[in-house]
């Protein structure tokens, strides 16, 4: 059975009555990128580039960078590449914020904050993402964008880093696309506005459910807490997924709860473009998509969106998924 699945991963996941889910992988090194091969992924939706820095003790030069992310991009060609800039600070620490000691890490200088103020370190893997870009399908995320403002300086850094490139007579792909995490409440609270002012969404429910419930994702004591199919998480991408295709962009689940079981024909239901996940668990996913009737999926989601509590959500979803199966 483990084999046919295993198999069956390259063909695409489709569900019974025909809805198309890209799947894609979350990886974080280049040594991953052939088993993201192995595993029939529709691509990278989440290279999290903040290991080759936390690896070494100086930050890697440019030339390291587009090298790494280069290989990568030609690998994987045609399938797209997501490359998401340094998401450092709260549970990835570089040498230098672990010496700043901020009170709160995870409210602190984390993700884009970081590198707005560091923007030497910023440039650096901009250049490098954008001289990768023509080695494949490349695009670009922005994690922890909390405004408009935020991504609008963001996106003025990246076309200075353009205009620099283009004065060096270095080539790069003039059309990259350009992504934001929605992983802040404040995001989803103002996502029909950001979705006019980017090319495509990533959800980052790792977070999202951290700052909207107000859990610390790695604290064991309030880990009973931290409840994917809160109403209000469930409530929230839904929001975020209607901003995006009213406004026409493409939206991805890039966090835990798009390789969970259990959450999946929520987010599928919501018509999700695509997911992320890590690769040992594509073809298992895929399979499971292409066993699922999105029509179900459409009227658990209906269902689930009116419910209040956790519990009833669960029941919802447990009677939908055994009464499939
Ligand atoms: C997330 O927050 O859901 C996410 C995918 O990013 P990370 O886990 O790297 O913060
Ligand atoms: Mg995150």
């Amino acid at each position: 059975y483990q084999r046919s699945i295993r198999r069956q991963s390259t063909l695409p996941a489709e569900t019974l009555d025909g809805y198309r889910i890209e799947v894609q992988s979350n990886i974080e090194l280049l040594e991953e990128v052939p088993q993201v091969l192995d595993s029939g992924a529709d691509g990278v939706g989440l290279y999290r580039t903040e290991y080759a820095f936390l690896a070494r003790r100086q930050p890697p030069s440019e030339q390291d960078l587009c090298d790494e992310y280069s290989q990568v991009a030609a690998l994987m060609s045609p399938r797209q590449v997501v490359f998401r800039t340094l998401d450092v600070g709260a549970d990835k620490m570089l040498r230098e914020q672990v010496r700043m000691e901020e009170p709160n890490p995870a409210l602190g200088l984390r993700a884009i904050r970081f590198c707005l103020r560091h923007q030497d370190v910023f440039r650096t893997q901009l250049r490098a993402i954008l001289r990768a870009s023509v080695h494949g399908n490349v695009a670009l995320l922005f994690p922890m964008i909390s405004g408009i403002q935020e991504l609008r300086q963001a996106r003025h850094i990246l076309q200075e880093v353009r205009q620099e490139l283009d004065a060096e007579g270095i080539p790069h792909a003039p059309d990259m696309p350009v992504g934001i995490m929605v992983e802040l409440p404040s995001a989803v609270l103002i996502a029909d506005a950001l979705a006019h002012e980017v090319d495509f969404f990533s959800i980052g429910t790792n977070d999202l459910i951290q700052y909207s419930l107000g859990i610390d994702r790695g604290n064991r004591h309030v880990s009973y807490l931290y409840q994917p199919l809160h109403p209000a998480i469930v409530r929230s991408i839904k929001l975020v997924v209607d901003s995006a295709h009213r406004a026409g962009i493409s939206v991805s689940v890039c966090g835990e709860v798009a390789s969970d079981p259990f959450c999946l024909p929520i987010l599928m239901g919501m018509q999700i473009d695509s997911i992320s996940i890590a690769p040992q668990a594509v073809p298992g996913i895929k399979h499971i998509i292409r066993k699922t009737n999105m029509e179900e999926c459409k009227t658990l989601t209906r269902d689930v969106l009116n419910a209040t509590t956790v519990s009833t959500i669960n029941r919802m979803v447990k009677e939908t998924i055994y009464n499939r199966f």
